[in-house]
């Protein structure tokens, strides 16, 4: 088969951008050195979840996976007749050809999408001690008396709720002054208050002063921090740290640039230096997740074969779905980010909701942010720029707001939506109402 397009790498991006090629009519040669798993591995939110639940035995997180594991459009790529599937290890030799074995293939098109790895930061102190990476987790076994985890971001935060709900003491290393700094930053009381409750010490704004081996027990490290804080753990979990996977991909000899980390070079219509070349997902460095690389996928193509002026990747469009307990849903910009005077910012806590219909507690909150739009200024309640859910399903809710930030509704489209009556859509209709109004809305003037 003489291919449209070659995709190097067959996991969130590649199958996306094989997707679209395929709906166009493309014939597309995919190459990964693993064939993809029938029913869908790659739309399982990858080796996280899915590795701890390997390690723990546990349906913990594949219960919050399942609907996604079975995916028949994967299934649909890989069987459809315009597409070839290579497995092995790709190297590029031109801007249109990857050598895999001893056969090169070569097509019009490529589109590299070969995701990003876990490493260590330079000079890190543990470097000569064991040690685990997010993408390697320390295995559950008896022998593990304890972990540290060293980050404040989502995997981090991934990691160490899951070790404190088996059980295992853990213990979080938090560098910066809260959880998930570039988020809002109700989301890291939220999040502290989680870890307090499953007994998971967090350490804000505290870094690893030094690691050894115990002299006394030989299988435990002594971490001190540097507050002189000493913690006791049979591993430590070094996370956040990751670099392009283009280690003898070959991009240099062809003059496809790459940056100190790795990650190739890309313009944000996803084109690298090396003309007829394209990248997607966490390869480009831009916006590491699944949902990014979806996106890049799409637009890889079309810009490889359209050029399209209007299509480019635009990070604030992109969900980011954080599986955590409480789970966490954001888009666009937070508070911090929005300088501008005219931005309005509404905000519900579910607990507010919940106390007046039903008298529970949850914890949680909707916070929307609305800018003027250009000549409609503020009618309507202007555009939605960010949005920020923290609570049961965030992931689901969020949907419908990034359909309107995508679509640049005003927010009294959201206003309007009929949504099933819960206490949580009702937040979302609620703190959009805020902004619409430009003040809160008193509850009791509202329909349930
Ligand atoms: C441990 C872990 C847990 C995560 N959990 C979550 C989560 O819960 N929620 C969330 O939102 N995000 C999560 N992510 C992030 C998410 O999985 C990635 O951001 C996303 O998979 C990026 O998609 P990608 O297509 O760019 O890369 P990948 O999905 O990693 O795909 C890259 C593919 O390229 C192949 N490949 C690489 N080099 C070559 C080569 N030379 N030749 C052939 N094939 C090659 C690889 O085999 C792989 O299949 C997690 C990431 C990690 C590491």
């Amino acid at each position: 088969m003489q291919s449209d397009l070659i995709i190097l790498g067959a996991g969130q991006a590649g199958m996306s951008a094989a997707r679209s090629a395929l709906k166009r009519g493309l014939k597309v040669t995919l190459i990964d050195v693993q064939m993809p798993a029938p029913g869908g591995k790659f739309d399982l939110q990858a080796g996280l979840a899915k590795s701890m639940v390997q390690m723990a035995g546990t349906e913990l997180w594949a219960s919050s996976n399942a609907a996604l594991e079975k995916n028949p459009l994967v299934d649909e790529i890989l069987t459809h007749q315009y597409l070839e599937f290579v497995e092995g290890w790709g190297r590029v030799v031109k801007s249109n050809a990857v050598e895999v074995g001893r056969k090169i293939y070569s097509a019009r098109r490529l589109i590299i999408a070969t995701g990003s790895e876990a490493i260590l930061s330079s000079g890190s102190i543990i470097s000569d001690l064991p040690h685990f990476t997010e993408d390697f987790l320390p295995p559950i076994t008896d022998q593990l008396q304890g972990v540290v985890v060293v980050g404040g971001d989502e995997y981090a935060c991934l990691v160490a709720q899951l070790f404190g709900t088996m059980g295992i003491a853990t213990e979080l290393v938090v560098p910066g002054q809260s959880l998930l700094e570039d988020l809002e930053s109700e989301v890291s009381e939220i999040l502290e208050r989680s870890f307090a409750e499953l007994g998971v010490g967090v350490y804000l704004g505290k870094d690893l002063s030094s690691a050894a081996k115990d002299p006394t027990t030989g299988d435990l490290i002594n971490v001190q921090l540097s507050d002189s804080t000493v913690l006791k753990a049979s591993a430590i979990v070094a996370t956040g740290t990751r670099r392009g996977k283009t280690h003898g991909l070959g991009l240099e000899a062809i003059g496809c640039a790459t940056d100190e980390r790795g990650f190739v070079k890309v313009s944000n219509r996803l084109q690298s230096s090396r003309s007829g070349i394209f990248c997607a997902g966490d390869v480009t460095g831009k916006l590491l997740g699944p949902s990014s690389a979806r996106e890049m996928g799409r637009i890889a193509v079309s810009q490889a074969f359209d050029r399209s002026p209007v299509t480019r990747f635009d990070p604030m469009l992109i969900t980011r779905v954080i599986p955590l307990t409480p789970p966490i849903a954001t888009l666009g910009v937070t508070e911090r980010d929005a300088l501008r005077k005219s931005v309005r910012i509404a905000k519900v806590a579910f607990a507010e909701l919940a106390a007046s219909s039903t008298g529970t507690q949850t914890a949680g909150f909707v916070k929307l942010l609305s800018a003027p739009r250009p000549l409609m200024r503020g009618i309507g309640g202007g555009k939605l720029i960010g949005a920020t859910i923290v609570g049961p399903s965030a992931g689901e809710m969020i949907s419908e707001l990034a359909l309107a930030m995508r679509r640049n509704l005003p927010v009294g489209a959201i206003v309007e939506n009929v949504r099933p009556t819960s206490n949580y859509n009702f937040a979302v209709e609620l703190a959009a109402r805020q902004l619409l109004e430009n003040k809160k809305p008193s509850l009791n003037a509202l329909a349930f």
